[in-house]
């Protein structure tokens, strides 16, 4: 299918490859697409349907959809056991395949693309992706409605997690050395948002919590400090879910696990109910996109896009491409 694009999202793997690439490009033929450097950046997208190749007519010219970026071999026995998102020779759109989302028109496969529905527009398309990595990782936490998750981090996918958990009525206490961003996951429904420079987190988890931990923690800052506080708030049997990397080995003692019977996992990107279930969500009203999106033109990308996103002095960016097209 044949996408004009609308909106594009840029998220901290952009700029990785961007400064320090090729990361997730390759400079050797991908296995599954043959594709490799240079590649169009652009993995989080929405757009309009504008060409449809031979024998695919369920879908209208002019549909908005926004665009599961991954293409998987469909055979290793991690597809065939349903996990796709774990498949080894995966390929990312805006990596691994020709066109990226930065681009104003791409192709991608008819099973890459969701419809939205009509009350939603193309900037809550572009945010489907990273939104969906964030529910995963929730997902991950296996918590329920009724009990506290610790949230450390609260950049695009600590905050997503933040609406994800709140759009299942569990309670979250966000945790991040930035006041703007510990203002936006106030503002997202965070019930405290803590700066760890001067909160003992571990206290303070246990004291909202009669001294027996959170049932959960998403460690979304990458941060050793972090993830260490999260696996010591968290109760027994609780689990601490990492979804952002570290450039350092983890600081883990077995006397967490042992003593506490905590459970330390990860969460890798989203399969296609995640993403499913974001766009419900967002039909029903659960992302609101006030205060913590920018939106810039594509020929300020670096300027107004990966500069401010290397420092951190900005949430999520859009880049707008469909002016230009038009
Ligand atoms: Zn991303
Ligand atoms: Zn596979």
């Amino acid at each position: 299918m044949l996408i004009k694009v609308a909106y594009n999202g840029l998220c901290g793997s952009d700029v990785h490859e961007f400064y320090e690439g090729p990361v997730a490009a390759t400079i050797d033929p991908h296995p599954l697409t043959g594709c490799s450097v240079p590649c169009v950046l652009g993995h989080e997208f929405s757009g309009t349907v504008v060409e449809v190749g031979a024998g695919l007519d369920d879908l209208a010219i002019g549909s908005v959809v926004a665009v599961e970026p991954i293409e998987t071999c469909g055979v290793c026995p991690r597809c065939a056991a349903g996990r796709r998102h774990l498949c080894r020779r995966i390929a990312f759109h805006g990596y691994n395949r020709e066109g990226g989302g930065l681009s104003e028109l791409t192709v991608v496969r008819r099973d890459m693309v969701h419809v939205l529905p009509a009350e939603l527009s193309a900037v809550h398309g572009a945010l489907v992706e990273p939104m969906a990595v964030a529910r995963r990782a929730v997902r991950r936490t296996r918590v329920e409605r009724g009990d506290l998750v610790v949230v450390h981090g609260a950049g695009p996918i600590g905050l997503g997690a933040i609406l994800a958990l709140r759009a299942d009525g569990v309670e979250v206490v966000a945790v991040d050395p930035s006041s703007e961003r510990r203002s936006a996951a106030r503002a997202l429904g965070a019930r405290e948002a803590v700066d760890p420079s001067d909160t003992d987190i571990v206290s303070m988890v246990r004291d909202l919590t009669d001294g027996i931990g959170a049932a959960g923690a998403i460690d979304a800052a990458g941060a050793s400090a972090a993830f260490a506080a999260a696996v010591r708030s968290t109760r027994p049997d609780g689990t601490v879910v990492v979804v952002a990397h570290h450039h350092e080995p983890l600081p883990l003692r077995s006397g967490s696990l042992i003593f506490g019977e905590v459970t330390v996992t990860g969460s890798s990107i989203y399969d296609t109910n995640d993403f499913a279930w974001v766009i419900k969500a967002m039909q029903s009203g659960a992302y609101p996109l006030d205060g913590w999106i920018t939106t810039i033109e594509l020929d300020r990308v670096v300027e107004d896009g990966f500069e401010p996103l290397r420092a951190h002095s900005v949430n999520k960016v859009l880049v707008r491409l469909d002016q230009r097209t038009a």
